[in-house]
């Protein structure tokens, strides 16, 4: 049996989803809060959050993958594009990206 099938799906999913709307309480925070943080401990936080982010942004777009088939794919950078079918792009930043591109 391969490793993979110990961990279910539906729990992986579930609980990445889950811890990702925990960063919205950071933003009832104010600059005294941030002050009061351990100043020794913000660059662990920022090397785990930066990981954490690029993990997310990974089981998006994988899911993402799952909901439109492998037909939606975004004209910058064939990351799978998220709602209507008629989006060329998968973010705007890619729609910046392409538009420079093109006026450059
Ligand atoms: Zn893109």
């Amino acid at each position: 049996m391969p490793q993979h099938h110990i961990i279910d799906p539906l729990v992986v999913v579930e609980e990445t989803v889950r811890a990702s709307r925990f960063s919205g309480l950071a933003e009832l925070l104010d600059d005294d809060d941030y002050a009061s943080l351990d100043p020794d401990r913000l660059e662990e936080w920022v090397t785990q959050l930066r990981e954490v982010e690029r993990d997310i942004r990974r089981l998006r777009l994988r899911l993402a993958h799952e909901l439109n088939g492998p037909g939606a794919e975004c004209d910058q950078c064939g990351a799978p594009v998220l709602g209507r079918t008629d989006r060329r792009y998968c973010s705007p930043a890619c729609r910046q990206r392409a538009y420079r591109r093109r006026s450059a």
